[in-house]
C-alpha cells in the first residue's frame, strides 16, 4: 500500500511493475491523480513550461503497472491493525505500507493570516491552481503587481525569479520583495554561491529584506518583526517544510517537529511493515533539508527494500550524498549551479537543468511507458491456481470469507422484508404493499475500474437507474459478485470493500440488500438485481413521445471512450476523476423532477449509447427526432479522445444498430459521442415544450448541473437527424 503519490512512490510503482515479486498487489492512495515534479515547478511559474509538462499522471502509471489507484485522502493509519483510514470510505487493510506524503508549509497554521491571505507553496500541486485563480481575479494591471515572497530558501529564491518573469510578461513589470529571517541568504552555502545569487536578484531589481520575520498577515499587508508593514498584491509563503498532519494520526514515532522517524533502510523503528520516504521523514542520524532530490534518490532504495521485505531478504541502507549539484533557475534562460562551495551562472547550466528535468519526466510519460497495460502485477502467480479451482457450485467464495465480509454490513431496515440477510434462508421474502406494482431489473458488468469500493457504488447507482427510469422507487436489491482467485484473506478484503460501496449507495436510496451470490473467477465482476415499487399511474415508459416534445438529457456523455483511453494510457487522471464523479450521480433526484412534472416518457442512457436508447424511444413512440450535436454535453477529455480516434469496443456495434434507423447526417469524429456506451449515464426524457425550461431549471437545482435540451421529437417515424445548426 503506497500512501501518497510523491517523488519516491512513482518510482516504487514503476519498479514493482518491472522487477517486483509476481504475486504482490500494489495499491496507491493519493489525494490527487496528478503529481507535480518540484524541480520544474519554478520554471512553470516563470512560464517556461506548461503545467502539463511538469505533471506526472498517476492513473495511467498505475494502469500500466497493473497497480490499483485510489483517489482519496488518507486521514490516518493504524499500524497495529494494519489499516489505512481513508476519507469517505471504509478503512483499507494492508500487508505492507509505505508513506510518501510530502510536507506542508511552515507557519501556515500558527502565523496569523497566512492561511487566509497568503498563497502557500505546499502542497505543491495546489500552488499553480491558486496562482491561476489569482490571475483570473486580476486580469488587468495598471501598476506593476507588488509581490512578496516570504522565505528565501532555494524554493523562495527560484519562485522570486519565476514570479518576476511571469508578471513582467503579463503585467509589463513586477515589484518583487524577498523576505528572510536569516542574516545571510542560504547560510549553509558558500560566500561564492551567495554572491552569484544576490547579484542576480539585484540585476532584476528584486528587493531583499534579511534578518526579518513575517509575523502577521492581513488582507494585502504583511507585518514584519522590524515593525515595518508592507502592502502586497500577492504574498507567497515559502518558509520551508513542516510535518504533514497525517503523521500525527499514525501512532508511529515522530521527531519533535512531527516528521516520521525512519531507520537508514527507510523502515519505521517499531513497525517493520511500515516504510516512509521523502519530505515527511526524519532519517536516523541525518538532518536532511526538505528537498525533492532526497525523495527522488530514496525512491529506488525504498522500492528495493519493499521488494526485499516482501521476499524476506535483508534490507539495504540509504546513504544520502553529503552534497549534490543544485541548479536554481533564474527564469530568463539561465541557471545558477552550486556544488562543493562553487557557484556558477550561465545559459548552459539552464540547458543542463532542463535536460536533467525533462529526462526525469520522460520516465513517467504514458506515451513512453509502452502500450501494454498487462503488467506482471496482475497477479499471474495467483492465476496459476485457477486451473486447479473447481467450478459449478464449488466455485462459490468460502463461507468464512462471506461471513467476515458481511457481518459488519448494516443494511437499510425495511419492515416489508420478512426474510433477508438478517434471517438468512434459502431465499429472501418480501411483502408487496397493496396497490403497488413490482418493477425488476438486473445489471452485471466486469470491473471497469480497479477499486472495489467505487465499483460497488457505481454498479448500485447504475442498476437502480432502470428503476428510476420507469418512474419507480428502488426498494430491495440482490448482489451477484465474482471475485478473482486469490487467498481467502484477500478475497475477504475485496468483498468487504465492494459490499461497503454497494451498501453506501443502497442506504442513500433507501434500498435494502436482501441477498446475493458470490463466485470465484479470473477477474472481478459484479451485478445487482434491483426490485422497485410503483403506482401504475406513475409508471414511465420509453414510448409516449409526442412530436414537438423537447428531449432533455441529464448528464454529460463520454464515460466509455474515457475508460477506453484510460486503458490505452491516453487519459489524464483528472478526466477519469470527473468521469467517475459523474457516474456517482444517482438518477433518483432527476426522476423525481420528471415525475413531479408529469413526464412519463423517459429512459436511462447506458450500454447502447444515446443514439441506441433514443432509437428505442422513437420506435416505441413511432416518431422521429432531430438532435443538435452542439447541445450535447461532453465529459472533460471525451472530445479529445474521440478526435484521436479512440472509441469503446462496443461503439461500432452501437453505430450499426442505429444506421438501420435512417441516420442521415454525421461525419465529424466527435459526433460519435452518440454511440458511446454509458456506465451510469443520465436520464433522457421527452418534455412538453411549455414546461421544458422549468424542468431543466429544477433538474439543475436537483444536482444535474449539466442538463441540456438536446433536440426535439419530429413526426416522421424512425427518422434521426443530427445537426449542428444553432
Ligand atoms: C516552489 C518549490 C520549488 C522546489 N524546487 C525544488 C527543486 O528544484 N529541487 C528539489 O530538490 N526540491 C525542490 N523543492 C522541494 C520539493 O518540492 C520537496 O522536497 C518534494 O516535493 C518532496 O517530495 P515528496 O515525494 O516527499 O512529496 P511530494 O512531492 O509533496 O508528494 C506528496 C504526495 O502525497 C500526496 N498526499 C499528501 N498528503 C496525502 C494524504 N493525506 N493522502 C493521500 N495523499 C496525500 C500529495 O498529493 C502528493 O502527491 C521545491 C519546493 C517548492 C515548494
Amino acid at each position: 500500500m503506497l500512501v501518497g503519490g510523491g517523488h519516491s512512490h512513482v518510482q516504487v510503482m514503476k519498479m514493482f511493475a518491472m522487477k517486483g515479486p509476481i504475486d504482490v498487489k500494489v495499491t496507491m492512495i493519493a489525494d490527487s491523480s496528478t503529481a507535480f515534479y518540484s524541480g520544474m515547478l519554478p520554471g512553470c511559474v516563470a512560464g517556461l513550461y506548461e503545467p502539463s509538462e511538469i505533471q506526472m499522471e498517476l492513473r495511467p502509471l498505475a494502469e500500466w503497472a497493473g497497480a490499483r489507484f485510489i483517489h482519496a485522502q488518507v486521514t490516518g493509519i493504524d499500524p497495529d491493525q494494519k489499516k489505512v483510514f481513508v476519507d469517505g470510505r471504509p478503512p483499507i487493510s494492508y500487508d505492507v505500507v509505505s508513506i510518501n506524503v510530502g510536507s506542508t508549509t511552515r507557519g501556515t497554521e500558527d502565523i496569523p493570516g497566512v492561511k487566509e491571505y497568503a498563497l502557500t507553496t505546499r502542497p505543491i500541486n495546489r500552488l499553480l491552481d491558486k496562482l491561476q485563480d489569482f490571475e483570473r481575479n486580476h486580469p488587468v494591471w495598471k501598476k506593476p503587481p507588488r509581490i512578496i515572497v516570504a522565505g528565501a530558501g532555494p524554493a523562495g529564491i527560484e519562485l522570486s525569479f519565476g514570479l518576476f518573469h511571469r508578471f513582467s510578461k503579463k503585467a509589463g513589470s513586477a515589484e518583487v520583495t524577498l523576505i528572510d529571517s536569516y542574516k545571510d541568504l542560504l547560510p549553509k552555502s558558500s560566500k561564492m554561491v551567495r554572491r552569484v545569487i544576490v547579484s542576480t536578484l539585484k540585476e532584476k531589481g528584486i528587493r531583499m529584506i534579511s534578518d526579518t520575520r513575517a509575523e502577521r498577515v492581513e488582507q494585502g499587508r504583511v507585518h514584519l518583526s522590524s515593525k515595518e508593514a508592507i502592502d502586497f498584491d500577492l504574498l507567497i509563503w515559502a518558509t520551508g517544510g513542516a510535518a504533514p498532519g497525517l503523521t500525527e494520526q499514525t501512532g508511529l514515532k515522530t521527531d519533535e517537529e512531527g516528521f516520521l522517524k525512519v531507520k537508514t533502510n527507510l523502515q519505521t523503528p517499531d513497525y517493520p511493515d511500515v516504510f516512509a520516504a521523502g519530505d515527511c521523514i526524519h532519517l536516523e542520524g541525518h538532518d536532511l533539508p526538505k528537498a525533492g532530490v532526497y525523495a527522488v534518490r530514496q525512491g529506488p532504495v525504498l522500492a528495493r527494500n519493499l521488494i526485499n521485505y516482501v521476499m524476506g531478504r535483508p534490507l539495504e541502507a540509504y546513504d544520502p550524498q553529503p552534497d549534490f549539484l543544485a541548479l536554481l533557475m533564474t527564469g530568463d534562460g539561465e541557471a545558477i549551479a552550486s556544488r562543493n562551495g562553487v557557484g556558477l551562472k550561465g545559459k548552459w547550466l539552464w540547458r543542463l537543468k532542463d535536460r536533467i528535468d525533462r529526462k526525469w519526466m520522460a520516465r513517467f510519460d504514458p506515451d513512453q511507458l509502452g502500450m501494454d497495460p498487462q503488467s506482471p502485477l496482475r497477479l499471474p502467480g495467483e492465476r496459476l491456481e485457477e486451473e486447479m479451482r473447481c467450478s459449478g457450485c464449488a466455485a462459490k467464495v468460502g463461507a468464512s470469507v462471506l461471513e467476515d465480509s458481511l457481518c459488519s454490513l448494516e443494511v437499510t431496515p425495511n419492515k416489508r422484508v420478512k426474510i433477508g440477510l438478517d434471517f438468512a434462508d434459502d431465499a429472501a421474502v418480501t411483502e408487496i404493499p397493496a396497490g403497488k406494482l413490482v418493477v425488476q431489473t438486473v445489471d452485471y458488468f466486469r470491473a471497469f475500474i480497479d477499486d472495489p469500493y467505487i465499483l460497488g457504488r457505481v454498479i448500485t447507482i447504475h442498476s437502480a437507474s432502470d428503476i428510476f427510469a420507469m418512474g419507480a422507487q428502488p426498494d430491495t436489491a440482490m448482489v451477484i459478485a465474482t471475485l478473482p482467485f486469490t487467498t481467502p484473506q484477500r478475497q475477504g478484503r475485496e468483498l468487504g470493500q465492494l459490499m461497503a460501496g454497494i451498501n453506501f449507495e443502497a442506504h442513500k436510496m433507501n434500498v435494502t440488500i436482501i441477498g446475493g451470490h458470490t463466485s470465484e473467477g479470473a477477474e472481478m465482476s459484479v451485478g445487482l438485481v434491483v426490485n422497485g415499487l410503483v403506482d401504475e399511474s406513475r409508471l414511465a415508459r420509453k414510448g409516449g413521445l409526442e412530436p414537438g416534445d423537447l428531449l432533455v438529457l441529464t448528464k454529460p456523455l463520454g464515460s466509455a471512450v474515457l475508460m477506453a483511453a484510460n486503458m490505452r494510457l491516453k487519459a489524464k487522471g483528472e478526466w477519469i476523476d470527473e468521469a467517475i464523479e459523474n457516474m456517482l450521480i444517482s438518477n433518483g433526484p432527476a426522476a423525481d423532477v420528471f415525475s413531479r412534472n408529469n413526464v412519463r416518457s423517459m429512459t436511462d442512457i447506458t450500454g447502447f449509447g444515446l443514439a441506441g436508447h433514443l432509437a428505442e424511444m422513437l420506435k416505441a413512440s413511432e416518431v422521429g427526432a432531430k438532435i443538435n450535436l452542439n447541445n450535447l454535453q461532453f465529459l472533460n477529455g471525451a472530445a479529445e479522445c474521440l478526435e484521436a480516434g479512440i472509441q469503446s469496443s462496443l461503439a461500432p456495434d452501437n453505430r450499426k444498430r442505429v444506421r438501420n434507423l435512417g441516420l442521415t447526417d454525421y461525419s465529424d469524429l466527435t459526433a460519435n459521442i452518440i454511440f458511446d456506451p454509458q456506465t451510469s449515464g443520465g436520464l433522457l426524457a421527452g418534455v412538453n415544450p411549455n414546461v421544458a425550461r422549468k424542468v431543466v431549471e429544477e433538474l439543475k437545482e436537483a444536482g444535474c448541473e449539466r442538463t441540456t435540451i438536446i433536440g426535439q421529437v419530429t413526426e416522421k417515424a424512425g427518422e434521426l437527424i443530427l445537426t449542428r445548426k444553432p
